[in-house]
């Protein structure tokens, strides 16, 4: 696997010991329930010995009234066996939630404690989705794992083994007779599902089914922009091709189980055929009435040989499908956090330097930057311009430590950041995204992320600042207005200032940037940049333009391409180099505004 971020070659113990390392102080009850599981099963065969005891009186009593009612108390019996086996079922089933839900308790919260150390940017590459998923749908596969399939596992172990001796007991040879074709049709099951490639076909289906729900969810997500280009179809496609995949999978799946499992439903429905015949061979010399109750009594019991082969075979898939879930549960374990800085130096002063950086996503892509080398003094301002893809973002992440660089190094203040405590570096650097995100709590504690300290009027002023003002107004509750409640509408350009007024109250040195791409009014794109200005006065601002229109003011422009700085300088230094991708750009975007003018005009 190509992702440099996780490591290599640590061998993990079989995935029953894993999950009871996760089970802490309620391990027990998990034997416990194993324990209590078996014991109800042997109970349940006792019922069937009572049901033996009572065919048989009956059989003897040839129609005396008064003999088949002595047999009532059998009957009792067997009641009150098939009870005490049922309750003791149930204790076991406690036993094993209580010790499931510790299980997938500590294994949520040992992923999300991993999750948080993780670098922004692996949370970012990864997408947040995929990560819940992982979260909580493979943890709640060893809960169920745990809470139920163990237990059957245990009772099926059990069950036939008493079976065993209970029909090799009353009569061996019809009990062997009734044995063979379950025996035979499981180990042809066995043999299918156990093979190499089953285990892998379990892990495809998982793959295919949590690629149709990824498709799914950016089918829906993407909707508003697929509608609005009239391209339904083109939409479509991908979450179609998830859907034909995973249909296909599942067809070829099918038809690979279609033979064995259609003898193993003939066989094991054949045994009654069995019985018959062993019946009419071994009663060829006349037959007496234990031999008649015996034929009953394992017509009877022998379905309950096939129920419990089912339940067997149904506890070895469900531990492949764990398997796979704690497989994808250390895709995530196994991810590197980023090596804490030991030295704990402190910058001296808000200046970014990078000196010949080189980074790349994963081992098999291709450098992302490449040999950079970048100065951007204290107070100063540095666009970072080029084409979508030629490496802006990724230089806005190596600065804010989301990814540590391959080659050269990141310094603030004349410092590695890899040298400078992750908290210092967090407090020296506010990173204003393109689209922060808000989340459902009132506006004053959203900003107040920037600086959990904040008193309320340092919020205000911050959102005062950020030019908020006309936010607060319209909300009924002003700051202490929830954000994602009822009625509460923002607009991107709304939540953007919001978001400023995160860094305002924050008050970092250092201000990373990503510039929003477009406003949908000019009202906002005018208190943005007001915000924006007054933002960056005495900060060091290294900012992605995706607009030539805001660049022209900043002290320095890098223009990137494939990577690379290819110019750097001021807009008039660099438009005076003829030729340049600049002076093309900058064309480009004169064109373009010339064009939105004369539409405006019309
Ligand atoms: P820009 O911001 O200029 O559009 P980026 O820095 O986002 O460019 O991308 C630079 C290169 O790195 C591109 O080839 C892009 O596909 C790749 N890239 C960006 N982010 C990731 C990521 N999280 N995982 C893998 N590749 C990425």
């Amino acid at each position: 696997m190509g992702d440099k971020t996780v490591t290599q070659g640590k061998e993990k113990p079989k995935h029953f010991q894993r999950l009871m390392e996760y089970a802490g102080s309620r391990r027990a009850l998990t034997y416990a329930s194993l324990a209590l599981s078996a014991v109800s099963s042997l109970i349940a065969l006792v019922s069937f010995v009572c049901l033996w005891i009572i065919i048989d009186g009956v059989i003897v009593a040839r129609g005396d009234q008064g003999a088949i009612e002595g047999l009532t108390t059998w009957a009792w019996w067997a009641l009150a066996t098939a009870a005490a086996a049922l309750l003791i079922y149930t204790a076991g089933l406690m036993c094993s939630h209580l010790s499931a839900f510790r299980v997938a308790r500590s294994l949520r919260s040992a992923l999300m404690r991993h999750i948080a150390t993780l670098p922004l940017g692996v949370i970012e590459s990864r997408g947040s989705g995929s990560l819940r998923k992982v979260v909580d749908e493979s943890s709640a596969a060893t809960e169920t794992y745990l809470a139920h399939r163990l237990p059957d596992k245990a009772a099926a172990v059990v069950t036939p083994i008493g079976l065993l001796a209970l029909m090799l007991v009353f009569d061996w040879r019809l009990g062997l007779l009734s044995l063979v074709p379950v025996a035979l049709s499981f180990a042809l099951m066995m043999l299918a599902m156990v093979g190499p490639g089953f285990k892998e076909k379990m892990s495809q289906y998982n793959d295919a089914l949590q690629s149709m729900s990824n498709e799914a969810v950016e089918y829906v997500r993407g909707m508003p922009v697929i509608k609005t280009f009239g391209q339904t179809v083109f939409g479509f496609k991908r979450f179609k091709n998830a859907i034909d995949h995973y249909g296909a999978w599942a067809l070829a799946y099918t038809k690979d189980l279609r033979t064995p499992m259609t003898l193993y439903t003939t066989i094991v429905n054949g045994v009654f055929a069995c019985l018959i015949a062993g019946a009419l061979w071994f009663g060829q010399g006349g037959t007496d009435q234990v031999f008649l109750t015996n034929l009953i009594f394992y017509v009877i019991i022998t379905p309950v040989i096939a129920v419990t082969m089912n339940k067997v075979m149904f506890a070895s898939e469900d531990g492949m499908i764990v398997e796979d879930a704690l497989a994808r549960i250390d895709g995530i374990l196994d991810l590197q956090p980023l090596p804490q800085a030991t030295a704990g130096l402190i910058p001296e002063d808000s200046s970014i330097n990078l000196s010949n950086v080189s980074f790349r996503y994963s081992a098999e892509a291709p450098n992302a930057v490449e040999q950079v080398s970048l100065h951007v003094p204290a107070t100063t301002t540095m666009a970072l311009v080029g084409p979508s893809g030629s490496g802006k973002s990724t230089i806005a992440a190596l600065v804010s430590r989301m990814w540590d660089v391959d080659k050269g190094s990141v310094e603030i203040g004349g410092i590695d950041i890899r040298d400078i405590e992750e908290d210092r570096l967090m407090d020296q650097v506010s990173v204003v995204f393109q689209d922060s995100k808000l989340l459902k709590a009132s506006i004053a504690d959203n900003v107040r992320l920037g600086r959990p300290g904040a008193s309320d009027e340092e919020v205000l002023s911050a959102l005062h600042d950020a030019r908020c003002d006309d936010i607060l107004q319209k909300l009924p509750q002003g700051m202490h207005t929830q954000v994602g409640s009822k009625g509460v509408y923002l607009s991107g350009g709304e939540q953007q200032r919001l978001a400023l007024a995160r860094a305002f109250v924050k008050d970092a040195p250092i201000l990373v940037l990503d510039e929003a791409t477009a406003f949908a009014d000019p009202d906002n794109e005018t208190l943005m940049m007001q915000a924006l200005e007054r933002l960056s006065k005495g900060r060091t601002v290294l900012k992605i333009a995706h607009r030539l229109s805001t660049v022209t003011s900043a002290d320095c422009i890098a223009v990137l391409q494939e990577g690379r700085i290819v110019q750097q300088g001021t807009h008039d230094q660099l438009l005076q180099q003829d030729d340049s991708l600049y002076a093309t750009m900058w064309s480009h975007y004169l064109t373009s505004a010339a064009w939105t003018v004369s539409r405006e005009a019309m």
